[in-house]
């Protein structure tokens, strides 16, 4: 008998059939004489709706107040699989995070889990109960509702299969398992039997929303076993998914690539004509990290004639608030020809552990987008991954090229 959490998301919890569907599953495993922990998303587009309603009222709403709103998506399905269980003749329990005591700090919209309370929960699974927890929220120290931040019931899973050391701990969702990248984008996309942990640590932080990157950080400290699953399978079907794993295999036949990432949601800065001299990266950046607002890339030219180019790459909802910042500060930290920037740009990332051990990747990474006509505007390296910077318009073509060039559809890789 082992101790399961199942995490279902928004997609797998969209409608009354397929909450039902939810409970067929979860009834298979408690039958199989599993103790199952559920952990849920909202039903797929609801926290958005929510989001917007507040936006709707006010253009800066309360982060504390969206907590209290968005909060609201998961309760909705964690009592409807309840009742779906109950109508099975199943014993079932539904809590929010608050209920459970999933305690995190204040950040609201972005909270981090501090600690889990199991006690409820291994009451009701002592009891032969399904227990059935609200993911994505929490509550803080003084009771406030805080939420995980988007995505964040993966995480919420992770949490609580780490705190009752559960045997396994299986996202389902609408794909069925971790692909080569983003089926929706590259059809030929192959599904990944394993994954290490620190590849998709990369994968997550670089885009690939197939499982948010706290939940992944999360398995990696707690060596919690996890793996991502189709909801649309039948609960009966072995079908493996994809497991994350934590040391590479020595005797395994690793791929040097594994999978292509990518993220829309960026936007460029270039601070052109500062003066070359000690001090200006920290007079540009200075104000932007005391307004909170997060760097990613940074690149500076080669200075000429005393002057030199700096650009950086930020979140695109922050792009106004960071221009802001800058036209601010341009004529008090530091004097500038012009400030430029482009909130059309994407970034495309190849991420594989084999980096470590071949040469020669990022030349033909470079080669694949050239070919195409693709032009890059930034890139950054680290030991497993390399990420261009281009126009958001090449994006599923600078996709579709990488995913060919590294072979990535085929299962012997050649590189
Ligand atoms: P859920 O609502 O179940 O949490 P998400 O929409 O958050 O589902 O994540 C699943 C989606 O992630 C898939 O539908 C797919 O489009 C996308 N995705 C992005 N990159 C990958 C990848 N490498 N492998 C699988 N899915 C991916
Ligand atoms: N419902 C939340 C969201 O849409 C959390 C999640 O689905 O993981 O971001
Ligand atoms: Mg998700």
């Amino acid at each position: 008998m082992a101790l399961i959490v199942q995490k279902y998301g928004g997609t797998s919890v969209g409608s009354p059939e397929r909450i039902k569907n939810v409970a067929q599953r979860v009834a298979h495993h408690h039958r199989q004489g599993h103790r199952v922990v559920v952990v849920l998303s909202a039903m797929s587009g609801e926290t958005n709706r929510l989001l917007a309603l507040a936006r709707e009222i006010s253009a800066n709403p309360s982060p504390r107040e969206l907590d209290v709103i968005a909060a609201t998506g998961e309760q909705v399905t964690i009592g409807l699989v309840a009742i779906a269980l109950h109508e099975m003749g199943f014993k079932a329990r539904s809590y929010t995070g608050g209920q459970v005591r999933i305690l995190t700090d204040s950040a609201h919209t972005k909270a981090r889990i501090l600690d889990i309370d199991e006690g409820n929960m291994r009451r009701d699974l002592d009891d032969g109960a399904i227990v059935i927890v609200a993911g994505f929220q929490g509550v803080d120290a003084e009771g406030n509702i805080t939420t995980l931040g988007r995505g964040g019931s993966d995480t919420s899973a992770v949490a609580l299969a780490a705190a009752l050391s559960a045997d396994e701990c299986q996202i389902y969702t609408d794909v069925d398992g971790v692909y080569t990248t983003d089926p929706r984008i590259v059809p030929e996309a192959r599904r990944l039997d394993t994954i290490t942990v620190e590849e998709m640590l990369e994968m997550a932080s670089l885009g690939s929303k197939v499982l948010q990157i706290r939940a992944v950080e999360f398995a990696g400290k707690y060596k919690v076993k996890l793996r991502v699953l189709s909801s649309f399978d039948a609960p009966d079907s072995n079908a493996p998914g994809t497991l994350i794993t934590f040391e590479e295999d020595e005797n395994m036949e690793q791929a040097i690539i594994s999978g292509i990432a990518f993220s829309r949601d960026e936007a460029k800065i270039s601070v052109m004509g500062v003066l070359d001299k000690p001090g200006v990266a920290h007079a540009i950046l200075g104000p932007i990290a005391a307004a909170n607002v997060d760097v990613d890339m940074i690149v500076q030219n080669i200075g000429a004639s005393g002057q030199t180019d700096f650009s950086f790459t930020v979140h695109r909802n922050e792009y106004q608030r960071a221009l802001a910042v800058l036209a601010a500060e341009r004529t008090k930290g530091f004097s500038a020809r012009e400030i430029i920037g482009d909130d059309k740009i994407c970034k495309v990332s190849v991420v594989g552990i084999g980096m470590r051990s071949h040469v020669g990747l990022a030349s033909k990474m470079f080669k694949a987008l050239a070919d195409e006509g693709i032009n890059i505007k930034m890139i950054s390296t680290s030991e497993i991954k390399i990420s261009v910077v281009i126009d958001e318009k090449y994006l599923e073509l600078a996709v579709r090229v990488l995913h060919q060039a590294f072979e990535l559809d085929k299962d012997d890789v050649a590189v």
